[in-house]
């Protein structure tokens, strides 16, 4: 097992006259025996930044160190990682048999028999020593994906680095190698980077997440960190369905106003802003509260959509019922299923100042979040 560290990594392309930053200045220390997800938006660097560590990337700029090694110029197959594709890239002639043992034959002077051995063990870990002897061609993607990480595993490496290896499966096999995956990572303690561009695997399965957006790391954190004391307006948007409301505000005195409404702020949330004044408030649709009294943090608003989700509503309201729906400012909620609202109804909706974000609107910095250990106490255990 190892620990990794990226210090200040960079790496450029020269697309003709373009030089093109894929991972700009990254520094990360991954854990021995770490589980650690990368997750950002199609384009963020998330592969590139994978693929230096792997050894099938040059890096432009910056140290990269395996347990305290440079490793910048050591070679792919001598960093004992083994990685995990999005396509299973398994040898289609080979048996599965032979897909994992391959690389042991190639890479060992380890006997046949050992080999062996150590394949069988490996494949009634992952559940799949029926199909040892079968092709690739006979395999239902979940299976060629267990192979796959059969392969990587039985090479008992110090790093696995995986690059969206569930996002070929359909949604409940995914949900399901999810939890596999975290359990064997957890029984084998081997450290791990996981690229996903989906929020869910990130907050579900990671010790901690990296979140890149423009090559540039936004935050390392736990998840629920992430979640709740995001660094910035984009860590807030990209984790959480539906997304967070945002508004446009300004601080006038101890108020908060926006196109519409007007929102008093106590001198504990106001000591967080400094001299800033332009802001974006943020509030997420599970933190909005429909209740009976207006009041000073509690607005008058119209439903424009509902969606029904079975254990909750998402609701879409509107501050404005003389502004068209899709010009007016929308403020999302989500309540429980059975609280039910229709289309048109006037309801009150409560934004509590104990569950609001603020941002600084030129830079997105975060500069007061809900305290997660306030949001732990609202929930009853
Ligand atoms: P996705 O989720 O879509 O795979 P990603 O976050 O993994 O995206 P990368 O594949 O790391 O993103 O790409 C980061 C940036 O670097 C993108 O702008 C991409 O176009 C660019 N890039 C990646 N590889 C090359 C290359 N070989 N030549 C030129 N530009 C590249």
């Amino acid at each position: 097992m190892a620990t990794l560290e990226l210090d200040s990594i960079t790496k450029t392309f020269q697309d003709g006259d373009e030089e093109i930053v894929a991972v700009d200045d990254v520094s990360l220390s991954i854990d021995d025996g770490e589980f650690l997800v990368v997750v950002g938006p199609s384009g963020c660097g998330k592969s590139t930044t994978l693929r230096m560590v792997a050894g099938l990337e040059t890096i432009t700029a910056g140290t990269l160190s395996i347990d305290d090694r440079v490793v910048n110029h050591v070679k792919s197959q001598n960093r004992d990682i083994a990685m995990v594709f999005q396509s299973y890239a398994l040898y289609p002639h080979m048996s599965v048999r032979q897909n994992m043992s391959f690389g042991l034959e190639e890479s060992t002077d380890l006997p046949d028999d050992e080999i062996n051995r150590m394949v069988g063990e490996t494949g009634e870990m992952l559940g799949i020593s029926p199909l040892l002897d079968r092709k690739p061609s006979d395999l239902s993607g979940g299976q060629q994906q267990r192979v796959a990480l059969g392969r990587a595993i039985v090479r008992d490496p110090e790093v696995f680095l995986m690059d969206e290896p569930l996002s070929n499966l359909d949604a409940k096999l995914r949900a399901e190698m999810r939890t596999e995956l975290q359990r064997l990572q957890n029984d084998l303690g081997v450290t791990t980077v996981y690229v996903t561009h989906d929020q869910t695997e990130a907050m579900t399965m990671g010790d901690r997440i990296a979140i890149l957006d423009g090559g540039e790391l936004q935050q390392v954190a736990t998840p629920l960190e992430c979640y709740h004391e995001p660094s910035n307006r984009f860590v807030a948007s990209f984790l959480g369905e539906p997304s967070m409301n945002f508004f446009d505000v300004t601080l006038e005195g101890d108020r908060l106003v926006g196109d519409v409404f007007e929102y008093p702020i106590d001198e504990g949330i106001r000591s967080d802003l400094g001299d800033a004044t332009d802001l974006v408030l943020g509030i997420r649709p599970e933190a909005v509260q429909l209740v009976d009294a207006a009041g000073d943090h509690e607005f008058e608003t119209t439903v424009d959509v509902v969606e029904p989700m079975g254990d909750e509503n998402t609701v879409y309201l509107h501050f404005d019922p003389d502004v068209e729906p899709e010009n007016a400012s929308t403020l999302v909620a989500t309540i429980d299923g059975f609280n039910r609202v229709s289309e048109d109804d006037t309801v009150i909706a409560r934004i509590p100042p104990d569950a609001i974000h603020l941002f600084d609107r030129s830079t997105g910095e975060a500069l007061h979040n809900r305290s997660m250990e306030n949001a732990a106490d609202q929930i009853d255990l």
